[in-house]
């Protein structure tokens, strides 16, 4: 006990002080005891005999202090670089000490968690620098149509409210941005009900097939606007029931069946297919549009990702449509990828779970 608590404080010097004191006091009384035990052998005799016992003593008082030395630092290092409490008992180190790889094991141990630490370190920046990211983006975005407000309620406080030319042109703009920070909270808010681990689907069986049909009519005004013909592709409107959450697909398809319109050419062509793939049905919406470069396709899914900003503002879009789809297909476990060329346009295809 009182070498345990002696050892607990212990530095190199202190081991070295402790264990030549015990190694000259037990020589002094090793010779002693020889002398009276061995008294009338040869004197060579005596030698062999002490030199033997003071071996064996030097031998266990060095390894002992030694060794529960280097167990104290090395479990002080554990103990540091452990997320969990050790006891002295379920310490990985009690049943290691006698292996001689003691120090190399803790050398790889502790290199082991620092790489985890740098891992962990860099996938904090990453988040810290996505969430300044958007932080900016919400900001910016929020920012243009909120001066837009005060600028014309100024100006209609100002007087401009008694003038016949702008007051109700002021007040209609006004509105026009409200309606637009107001669409861009509630993208927000679907995409963080969509994040949030608690989020329910409310899956449901229906014919996919004519879900589509439904949007097509609903759409047709727009797409007759645009001069663009909008339709199920010939051959590939096979009815599918499927399993899904029937509001949300019906937003994934208005999301992409409006973008092609958008962003699809006047008297273009815009067509969605549904293809059988045994568990799951395809299903693509493709234009022949504007089209998108290689490099951009990897990121028009994030949030507030647009090619050209001020055509999608133009267009009423938010830059979160795509980042909205996204997400409704992952909680459907489900895929979404895109095929583009720029001038030649764009397909973007999704899968879902036939009932
Ligand atoms: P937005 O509100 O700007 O339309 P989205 O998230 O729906 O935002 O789309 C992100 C960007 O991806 C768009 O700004 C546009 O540049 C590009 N994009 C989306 N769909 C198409 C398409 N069918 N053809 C070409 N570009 C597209």
């Amino acid at each position: 006990m009182a070498i345990n608590s002696i050892l607990k404080n212990s530095t190199p010097k202190l081991i070295a002080l402790i264990s030549s004191s015990i190694f000259a006091i037990s020589t002094l009384l090793v010779f002693i005891i020889c002398k009276i035990l061995f008294t009338g052998m040869p004197g060579w005799l005596i030698i062999i005999a002490a030199t033997i016992l003071i071996f064996a003593i030097g031998y266990i008082v060095v390894y002992s202090l030694v060794e529960r030395f280097i167990y104290r630092k090395i479990k002080l290092i554990y103990k540091s670089i452990s997320d969990t409490k050790l006891s002295t008992k379920d310490t990985p180190l009690k049943s290691n000490m006698k292996n001689v790889n003691l120090i190399e094991d803790a050398e790889v141990a502790v290199l082991n968690w620092q790489k985890t630490k740098i891992k962990e370190l860099n996938k904090q920046k990453k988040l810290d620098k996505y969430r300044k990211e958007f932080l900016g983006n919400v900001f910016h975005e929020l920012k243009t149509p909120l001066f837009n407000i005060q600028g014309y309620l100024e100006t209609l406080i100002e007087g401009g409210i008694y003038d016949e030319k702008i007051n109700l042109k002021f007040a209609k703009k006004a509105s026009k941005n409200v309606k637009r920070m107001a669409k861009i909270v509630e993208d927000l808010q679907m995409i963080a009900n969509l994040q949030d681990a608690s989020f329910v689907l409310a899956a449901e069986k229906f014919d996919i097939t004519e879900l589509v049909k439904d949007i097509i009519e609903s759409l047709e005004v727009r797409a007759k606007k645009k001069k663009n013909k909008l339709e199920i592709k010939e051959g590939c409107n096979q009815s599918f029931s499927v399993i899904a959450d029937r509001e949300m697909i019906h937003q994934v398809l208005n999301n992409l069946i409006i973008n092609a319109l958008k962003y699809g050419k006047e008297n273009g062509k815009t067509q969605i297919g549904l293809y059988d793939m045994n568990e799951n049905v395809l299903i693509e919406v493709s234009d022949n549009g504007i089209g998108m470069d290689k490099d951009q396709l990897s990121r028009i899914f994030e949030r507030f990702y647009r090619i050209d900003k001020n055509r999608s503002r133009k267009l009423g879009g938010t830059g979160l449509g795509l980042s909205i789809v996204k997400h409704i297909i992952e909680v459907h476990n489900q895929t979404i990828n895109v095929r583009s060329t720029p001038g030649v346009g764009s397909t973007f295809g999704f899968t879902l779970k036939k009932a």
